[in-house]
């Protein structure tokens, strides 16, 4: 008994676990261990997720005196996997605990998610969620379960739907994408902090040029407008800014350069905030070669920058 135990500790101190291999990054939104479970089931589950269980298979590989064999079918090799999600003998717990999810065919489920543990989100709709192909044969609800999506692309109820879609499918297929999973590309589009262009403000000279004619003390209104979504996720954050110019020409006059100007774009940075866009509405409004008098919705634009 002793030896045994012995055995097992110096197995266990061996180091040499690659149960996790491959699995380059953790979604910690989607692994928690469920508030529901009693004390003792979050603590097996804990244990599950860590590696930190051993399977007679495991056992019987460095111990002779242990058979290799599952003890409940006593037909397949007991590794951990083996009796969480493959024996017979415990299908019908796992049918009564969960119907659907015993329904799926269970190739399709990594090791890291038989121990609980979900790997970082892939991107490809077609695939499912951690980028495995699904047969054509799975149900719908086996497909919606793993995460499969169609939804980029099919055609939206409206065209500008459509066309976002067809904007994200080309984002998505983009080559230069490479292996990156669903938070590494969006935080690839949207760039680091500083990555921006520096804003070229004009010289008093050149506004006074562009201005002429204007009275000297006539203001052209811009309306400036910055928006940010805060999902849950951080990094799906997105934000944009947008500054409208009407026409700034003197009455009769017709002048290219003093037509109506439409200026918008997707803010740069991994993170952001509603002001922070707002502030880049007013300084597309700065840039331009006009005495300007911005107007904005936004309070804390004018009171905390
Ligand atoms: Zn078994």
């Amino acid at each position: 008994m002793q030896a045994t135990r012995a055995r097992t500790l110096a197995e266990w101190r061996r180091d040499t676990s690659t149960r996790m291999t491959g699995l380059r990054e953790i979604d910690r939104k989607a692994s928690p261990v469920s508030p529901k479970l009693s004390e003792e089931e979050k603590g097996i589950v804990r244990s599950v997720q860590m590696g930190g269980t051993m399977a007679k298979q495991h056992i019987a590989a460095f111990d002779q005196s242990t058979d290799d064999k599952c003890t409940y079918c006593k037909e397949e090799g007991a590794s951990g996997s083996h009796v969480r999600w493959q024996c017979k003998y415990f299908e019908p717990t796992r049918e009564e605990t969960d119907k659907d999810l015993a329904q799926i065919p269970r190739h399709y489920l990594l090791e890291c998610i038989r121990c609980g543990i979900a790997p970082a989100m892939k991107i490809e709709g077609e695939l499912t969620s951690w980028g495995m192909t699904v047969d054509k044969k799975e149900s719908r609800k086996t497909k919606d379960l793993l995460g499969v999506s169609m939804e980029m692309k099919t055609a939206g109820e409206n065209g500008d739907i459509t066309r976002k879609r067809s904007e994200a499918v080309e984002l998505i297929e983009d080559p230069a994408r490479g292996m990156k999973n669903a938070r590494q590309t969006i935080l690839m589009h949207k760039g680091g902090h500083g990555t921006g262009v520096m804003p070229d403000f004009p010289t008093q000279q050149q506004i006074k040029e562009a201005m002429e004619g204007h009275e000297p003390g006539n203001l052209v209104t811009a309306y400036g407008d910055g928006s940010h979504t805060s999902p849950k996720t951080w990094w799906a954050a997105l934000g944009g800014y947008g500054t409208w110019i009407p026409r700034w020409d003197i009455q009769g006059e017709c002048l290219p350069h003093r037509a109506e100007d439409d200026d918008y774009g997707p803010a740069i940075g991994q993170t952001g905030s509603s002001t922070r866009h707002e502030l880049m509405g007013w300084i597309a409004a700065l840039v331009k070669p006009i005495r300007s008098m911005n107007a904005t919705d936004s309070r804390a634009m004018m009171t905390n920058s």
